[in-house]
């Protein structure tokens, strides 16, 4: 009895331990995770990217297999908080019930931060899971830049930038950095030439418009492999922070489009293409994107 007595004491006393002592030590690590399609493992046509699609089922089980394999990489590399956002099509592709339960979901549109809502100042990380080339890009897996139906290109203060460097000038706006991008080398490239030597997970390999594909349970374990990675070499990363007033020039596929645009008070013509507004930072301009795309 009095034996028993002294174990349970000790039991206590260590789970007490057990329990307090990583809270007492563990600093706070939020994480913010937005994930494409295009960029995903597999994904290579509109076959996978679209409900119409024969393969759209099978590619939302990689794309949520990759979001937890980052997820699960995040929780092991420290965080203490995940938030996901569903950034492709409507907004719903990832399958909630089998989506880590330690992380909250961001779904459906219209949202002023676009593939970024419900980032602030409280994250301290940012990756980007199934990102894919800006349009025009050679060897890259269904390149385009926030709508491949309307759009050709967007412009940041003067610099072409793909979606993943719009959004990390959202982080950078909050002062977040961007730890790591998965999808194929030709984006990852592009991103590293903005932001300097991030992590990055490759996935597959862009030939022309086809790619090389790696079976999903690497890629799955790469991007864990390389989220560990990236946010154990957190410190050596920068928020990417544009000068403002922010320019925001968007060249459109047509015409028309950007006639119409034009009309708003503060929006000029640059050519039949072209607008430009001078945004006072990257929330105001992600509005004004945001606005344009859902109209
Ligand atoms: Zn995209």
């Amino acid at each position: 009895m009095k034996m028993r007595r002294g174990i349970v004491a000790g039991l206590l006393l260590a789970g007490l331990l057990a329990w307090s002592a990583p809270g007492a030590s563990q600093k706070k690590l939020k994480v913010y995770i937005s994930v494409d399609m295009e960029g995903i493992g597999g994904v290579v046509t509109r076959e996978q990217t679209g409900p119409e699609g024969f393969e759209y089922e099978q590619a939302r089980k990689w794309m949520t297999a990759e979001a937890n394999a980052a997820i699960q990489g995040a929780f092991e590399a420290g965080a203490t908080e995940v938030l996901v956002s569903d950034s492709h099509g409507n907004g719903q592709s990832l399958l909630l019930d089998e989506l880590d339960p330690r992380a909250r979901l961001i779904r459906a549109w219209p949202r002023k931060l676009g593939m970024m809502e419900g980032i602030d100042e409280t994250f301290d990380a940012v990756l980007f899971i199934g990102y894919h080339a800006s349009a025009g890009q050679r060897h890259a897996t269904l390149a385009h830049t926030m709508s491949s139906r309307r759009l050709f290109e967007i412009k940041l203060n003067g610099q072409r930038v793909p979606e993943a460097g719009f959004n990390a000038a959202l982080a950078g706006h909050f002062g977040v950095p961007v730890a790591l991008i998965s999808g194929d080398q030709t984006i990852i490239a592009e991103t590293r030439r903005l932001l300097g030597d991030i992590e990055g997970a490759e996935v597959k390999t862009g030939i022309g418009t086809v790619a090389r594909m790696m079976h999903p349970s690497k890629a799955q374990a790469l991007i864990r492999e390389r989220t560990r990675a990236a946010l154990m070499r957190l410190e050596e990363f920068r928020p990417w922070r544009l000068t403002t007033p922010v320019t925001l020039e968007i060249t459109f596929k047509w015409e028309r489009d950007a006639e119409a645009a034009g009309f708003l008070p503060g929006v000029e013509m640059v050519d039949g293409r072209t607008i430009r507004y001078v945004g006072r930072d990257m929330v105001e301009i992600s509005g004004l994107l945001a606005a344009l795309l859902h109209l």
